[in-house]
């Protein structure tokens, strides 16, 4: 048996490559995207009462590497890279059915001009196809008591230093988003580096919005080495 489903809305985020989204929802609060809804689903009766939730869960493809296929053991990034679990153990993209679930803040339901949600801290790559949303509902899902098997709190983070040359080009973008210096910050601050890569002398660039923030990561703290202007496609 097979199932098909088509998408009931797309993703809007400044995480425009995956190397540096945060590797589960709210680790990033700092990041705001949008869902924008598709016809027939944009209409305002489908979102109506949802505003009431502080949160929801997304439904999504992995869309940028289910052609890639699954395996039943895979090395999470908390384990270090090397020690296997089941994937069915894991949150890891490459599954037999390529479906996320994201556990996001709901920050405003739009519904002027079709209908968008506004959220927080979702760790999800610009184009996402979203096939589900759903109001949390703390009653029956927070759970407090439940264990975490490997993934036991969050993960530690960096220190995180602007170097002179990157902060005067930050001050000198015109224009950029809202909240833009605090999202750098926090995305550097999770360590997106392969956790098998300890290079100090390694320079990564990370895209966010439309800049390449180049950085690199010695002894505990990151180091914003400059921020690069994209150009627009
Ligand atoms: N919270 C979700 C879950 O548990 O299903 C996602 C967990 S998964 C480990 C999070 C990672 O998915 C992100 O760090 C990013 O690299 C990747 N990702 C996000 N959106 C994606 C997309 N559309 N296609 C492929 N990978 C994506």
């Amino acid at each position: 048996m097979t199932y098909t489903f088509e998408p009931v809305g797309v993703i809007r985020s400044p995480y425009r490559e995956k190397f540096g989204i945060p590797r589960q929802p709210s680790l990033v609060d700092a990041a705001r995207l949008t869902l924008e809804l598709l016809p027939p689903y944009n209409h305002p009766d489908c979102v109506r009462g949802l505003e009431a939730f502080s949160h929801v869960w997304i439904q999504f493809v992995f869309h940028q590497t289910m052609a890639r296929g699954w395996q039943p053991l895979v090395r999470p990034p908390r384990l270090g890279g090397n020690a296997k679990v089941g994937v069915f153990a894991s949150r890891a993209t490459h599954r037999p059915n390529p479906i996320g679930l994201s556990l996001v803040e709901l920050l405003a339901v739009e519904t002027d001009d079709g209908a968008r949600l506004r959220l927080a801290g979702a760790d999800l790559l610009d184009g996402t196809p979203v096939l589900d949303v759903k109001p949390y509902i703390p009653f029956v899902e927070a759970r407090p008591e439940a264990r975490g098997g490997f993934v036991d709190g969050p993960p530690p983070q960096l220190d995180v230093h602007w170097s002179d040359a990157a902060l005067g080009q930050l001050a000198a973008l015109s224009d950029p988003p809202a909240g833009l210096a605090a999202l750098i910050e926090q995305v550097l601050a999770q360590d997106p580096r392969p956790a098998y890569q300890d290079d100090p002398a390694r320079i990564y660039g990370v895209v966010l919005h439309q800049y390449n923030i180049r950085f690199n990561i010695h002894a505990g703290r990151a180091e914003i080495l400059e921020i690069q202007t994209l150009a627009q496609n």
